[in-house]
Order: C-alpha cells, then sequence, then structure tokens
C-alpha cells in the first residue's frame, strides 16, 4: 500500500485549501486593525517549557505532547498551544520593558496526540491572540470583541459566547477547597479521583455523561469570587454588553490550562456535535512567574481554524460554488503556438491578470476541457492560422462568443475585459 498521511492528519488540497487559507486570514484580520503585531515562534520548543506553561496535570502536558529528543539529547516538544511559546518570547526579547500592553497575534499549526475524530485532529491550524503586561478589563472585553468580529466577518451566526470567571489567588484557593471537599464525595474512577487531588476545576469539564450527572450540586466558582474578582468581571460583563456583543453567562466553564485566572470565555458552535468549542481563552496572570519572568498579567485567546472551517460548512456558507483558479486560459495548437502561448501567458501573469495554459501538447478538445476547469473567464486559443495572421481567438467562456484580436493588443484587451 502506498504512504497514507499520518493518524489524525489530513491535507488541504484545492479548493478548500485556498477557502482556509482566506478563513485564517478573516480571523487575523481584527486583531491588525487593534494594533497587534505578528509573531512567529518555533514549532518546537523546550519541553519544560509546556511542562511549566501548560501544567503537569493538563491532558495536554499529561498525554497528548508529541515530546522527542534531538540529536543531542535535548527534550523538545512539538507545540501543543501558543500562549507559552509567546510568553517565552516576549521574556527573552525583554519586549515587556517597553510600551504595555504588549499586544501579539499568531497564526500556524498546533500538535496534540489526541484520540482523533471529526473536529479533533492531531495536526491542527489556530490563530490566536495574546496582550500582555496590563490588567484591565477593557482588555479582556477588546479580546473577547475581537474574536466574535472575525467569526461575524465569515457570515457565522451561530455562535455562542460563554462566559465565567475563575477567581484570583486571593479567591481561588478557598473555592478550590470547597470544590475537592464536594467531589472527594462523588463517586469517581481512579484517575478522576487523582485529578481531584491535583487539578480539581478539570474535573467540571470532564465531558462523560456519568460525571456530569453528579455535578449538578458542585459549589460554583462565582459564588466564591472576592470583591476585586468580581468587580473585575462585572466590568467586563458590562463593556460587553454596551459593544452590544451577547454572551451567556456559564458559571461551570473553566479551561483545560491550568495558568488561566478571572475571565475564562469560550466560543462554541452549535452545529458541532460535542467538538463544539471553535474558540477559547481567557485571563492568565501567573504565568511569566511560572516561566521564571516577572508579574506580567497576561491574557489572550486562541481560534481553532480547522473547526471554524467546519462551523462554515454546517451553515452552509462554503457551498458556493468552487471559485476559479485563473482568469484567463491559453490553448495552443502546436509547437510554435505553444512558444508564442508561454510568452503572453507570462506577459498577462506581469500585467496582473491570473492566467494558466494548457501543457503536455493536448489537441483543442482536450485543451478547452483545461479551460472550462480552470473556472477562467476566456480561453485565449493560438492555431497555425491565427499565427500567420499575428492574432489569437479570445472566446468568452461565459457565452461562448469569439473575437480575433491581434496578438500585440492581446494583453490590453484582456486587461480591459478581466477588470
Ligand atoms: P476542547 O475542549 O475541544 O478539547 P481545548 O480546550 O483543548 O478544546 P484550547 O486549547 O483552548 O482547546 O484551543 C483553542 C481552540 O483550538 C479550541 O477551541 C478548538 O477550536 C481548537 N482545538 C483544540 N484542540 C483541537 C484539536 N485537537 N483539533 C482541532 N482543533 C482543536
Ligand atoms: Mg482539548
Amino acid at each position: 500500500m502506498s504512504f497514507q498521511a499520518p493518524k489524525g492528519t489530513f491535507d488541504w488540497l484545492p479548493p478548500r485549501s485556498e477557502r482556509i487559507l482566506a478563513v485564517r486570514e478573516a480571523l487575523a484580520a481584527p486583531l491588525r486593525g487593534a494594533g497587534y503585531g505578528y509573531i512567529e515562534t518555533p514549532v518546537f520548543e523546550d519541553t519544560q517549557l509546556f511542562a511549566r506553561g501548560v501544567g503537569e496535570s493538563t491532558d495536554i502536558v499529561s498525554k497528548e505532547m508529541y515530546t522527542f529528543p534531538d540529536k543531542a539529547g535535548r527534550s523538545l516538544t512539538l507545540r501543543p498551544e501558543g500562549t507559552a511559546s509567546v510568553v517565552r518570547a516576549v521574556l527573552q526579547h525583554n519586549l515587556h520593558a517597553g510600551q504595555l500592553p504588549v499586544k501579539m497575534w499568531y497564526s500556524g499549526s498546533q500538535f496534540r496526540y489526541e484520540r482523533a475524530q471529526k473536529g479533533r485532529y492531531r495536526h491542527f491550524w489556530q490563530v490566536g491572540a495574546e496582550a500582555l503586561g496590563s490588567e484591565d478589563p477593557a482588555l479582556d472585553a477588546e479580546l473577547i470583541l475581537l474574536g466574535a468580529r472575525g467569526f461575524a466577518s465569515l457570515g457565522l451566526e451561530n455562535v455562542t459566547l460563554l462566559l465565567n470567571s475563575l477567581g484570583d489567588k486571593a479567591c481561588r484557593p478557598a473555592y478550590r477547597a470547597a470544590l475537592q471537599e464536594f467531589l472527594r464525595g462523588l463517586d469517581l474512577d481512579a484517575d478522576t479521583r487523582a485529578r481531584v487531588e491535583i487539578n480539581p476545576l478539570r474535573v467540571l469539564d470532564d465531558k462523560r455523561p456519568e460525571v456530569q450527572a453528579q455535578l449538578t450540586g458542585a459549589p460554583l466558582v462565582v459564588d466564591h469570587l472576592c470583591a476585586a474578582c468580581e468587580a473585575y468581571h462585572e466590568e467586563v460583563r458590562s463593556l460587553l454588553a454596551a459593544s452590544g456583543v451577547a454572551f451567556d453567562d456559564d458559571p461551570r466553564l473553566v479551561r483545560g490550562l491550568d495558568y488561566y485566572t478571572r475571565t475564562t470565555f469560550e466560543f462554541v458552535h452549535g452545529g458541532l456535535g460535542s467538538q463544539s468549542a471553535v474558540g477559547g481563552g481567557g485571563r492568565y496572570d501567573g504565568l511569566s512567574e511560572m516561566l521564571d519572568g516577572p508579574p506580567l498579567p497576561g491574557v489572550g485567546w486562541a481560534l481553532g481554524v480547522d473547526r471554524t472551517f467546519l462551523a462554515m460548512e454546517a451553515e452552509g456558507l462554503l457551498d458556493d460554488h468552487a471559485r476559479s483558479r485563473v482568469q484567463v486560459y491559453g490553448v495552443p495548437l502546436g509547437e510554435e503556438a505553444r512558444r508564442r502561448m508561454f510568452l503572453i501567458v507570462n506577459e498577462l501573469r506581469a500585467a496582473g491578470v491570473s492566467a494558466d495554459m494548457a501543457f503536455g501538447g493536448k489537441g483543442l478538445k482536450g485543451a478547452m476541457k483545461g479551460a472550462d476547469r480552470s473556472g477562467a473567464g476566456f480561453a485565449l486559443i493560438l492555431g497555425e492560422r491565427d499565427l500567420a495572421a499575428e492574432a489569437v481567438q479570445v472566446k468568452n467562456l461565459t457565452d461562448a462568443e469569439q473575437t480575433e484580436v491581434p496578438l500585440a493588443k492581446v494583453v490590453d484587451v484582456l486587461k480591459g475585459k478581466v477588470q
């Protein structure tokens, strides 16, 4: 058997691959418009960065990382998420010594060894944003708005914003203890009981119905927020409301990563079944210190590009016929015509008209089939008689009308027609 892409991965092929690039661009566009700068970090990092920055007790670190030794014996890990890398880069390059907040966005591949299923892959794409160095509810609200705007710009209507606060180091310990006490009284398997001791908030995120059924009476973090966290959260809520962004308070919303504090949110889509989260994020005020940095509060999100694409499919937003590959398609008949067409196509491209031509010495029928498949609006048919007359047949592929144009003028004529 020939090679297959590894389990949990797939290839993006044309024309869908063009659409996914457009989705990525659309999710990033609102960030550019709000002063976020593009950052590109390595696809692999020191394993310890994620062990500390994401947290040993998370699913990501405990079972989902692609970790390998390099030839010098260093332990490296393919990045499973972007935040730890961005904070590492900001600290390494001392960006936090300048204007605060440092606003960054990124876009790229992430890797997690997960149970592969629809919407859950081992290699997937995220667009992410981070704002570091300010503890300001307006920054939390700004990021949420920018995420919502990205989804809306794609035409998505079925995205819901879930919002919660996780408290901070003043109020979370007491809540954590109360939650632990509640969870210890439940009927849970050994792994989950262990999680109760290490990271009890994560148990609230357990997707299994038998666990969810027992969580009905669990204490809620909203009832344990200190005055400062409560005021902060109220301000985020009122800024969102004033901006006209709809949100649902979800007192059970927690995030998979250890470093979140206060504001936490998720964008979910109604048409995706159990892989419903199209994005999520929140505030992570302790992360910098966990990476040996100074106190540097932060807030950010990551949107799942693959799931956003699935959400668009679910809303029928990808149904319009495939976009055309090129505007003009050359159909040369014979050796000399091929040479001449090669030059014309090159000139067209230089003039800003996208163009392709039939390769491989195809006859008229085969070449015209290529023209149709390319989605071009015009075919240029060049035969021996045309060459002798220094002319070319320009065929409008929409209405089949054909006109003869002097070769010396064809680039200008087509420029006029396609614009
Ligand atoms: P989930 O609860 O679905 O596992 P998560 O909490 O692990 O999501 P984050 O780490 O917050 O997700 O990542 C942000 C977004 O990235 C998610 O909302 C989702 O859209 C996307 N995402 C996460 N894991 C995957 C994956 N394995 N395949 C495809 N997209 C993913
Ligand atoms: Mg996950």
